[in-house]
């Protein structure tokens, strides 16, 4: 009975969204852009429950990866696809010097779908971790690089880094609108609270846009940075 019952009510919400959806496209009905399916990506909505619906399509086609860099702004110069070696080389990357309200150390170049999840989380984790944690915003995000032909962890041998295809970036150190500046070196057991928990609001924001997400809590290696990428396996440490 009970089974039944949820069953039928399971059903009648499947037909209710259907429905919404089919007079959303058909533009019967004034759907707000994050809640409608049909709706691009805008990186500067507030995430909602078909955002990472949209991420993936943007993901996985760059031209709506760059059309959605594009509505937010963000400057993406293409730089021609590469092969710099075995497992080495990038397609459909660009040159990235800033984000939405934070410019990088140094332009870099980065696969689109490296620079969306990048654009999405300084704006929605680096952003917010900045005004619960510190009360300012991120100026100023220093990183270590992005694309580098190399093995994970500079190995001699093994799998290729996902810096080899331009979806990786190290980033070491933030500096905020008022000045102050943070590195995971002094700050990820700093005595100074807010600024150890910033750092992990980062790092733990970042989970929801990167595949792959490392900090200082997961290997000697990674003490000084974040290493964040897309389009490999997942992890969250
Ligand atoms: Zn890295």
């Amino acid at each position: 009975m009970v089974v039944r019952l949820a069953r039928a009510v399971i059903g009648g919400l499947a037909l209710l969204v259907l429905a919404l959806m089919l007079l959303a496209a058909a533009g019967r009905v004034a759907v707000p852009p994050e809640l409608n399916p049909f709706a691009p990506l805008d990186i500067r909505d507030t995430p909602g429950i078909l955002t990472s619906f949209k991420v993936g399509r943007a993901r996985s086609d760059p031209e709506l990866c760059r059309a959605a860099l594009d509505r937010a702004g963000l400057r993406f110069d293409p730089v021609p696809d590469q092969v710099t070696g075995e497992g080495c080389g990038f397609s459909d990357a660009g040159r990235i010097a800033r984000l939405g309200r934070a410019v990088l150390s140094s332009p870099v170049v980065l696969s689109c779908r490296a620079a969306l999840a990048l654009a999405l989380h300084e704006r929605h984790g680096i952003g917010a971790a900045a005004r619960d944690h510190l009360g300012s915003a991120v100026a100023r995000i220093e990183h270590m690089g992005t694309y580098a032909c190399r093995n994970i962890n500079h190995a001699a041998s093994g799998r290729r880094s996902r810096h080899a295809t331009a979806d990786a970036i190290d980033i070491g150190a933030f500096v905020l609108a008022d000045g102050r500046r943070l590195t995971l070196t002094a700050d990820w057991s700093s005595n100074d609270a807010s600024r150890a928990a910033f750092l992990r609001a980062v790092r733990d924001a970042a989970c929801r846009w990167f595949d792959v997400t490392l900090s200082p809590d997961y290997n000697p290696l990674h003490y000084d940075h974040f290493h964040l990428d897309v389009g490999g396996g997942r992890a969250c440490r």
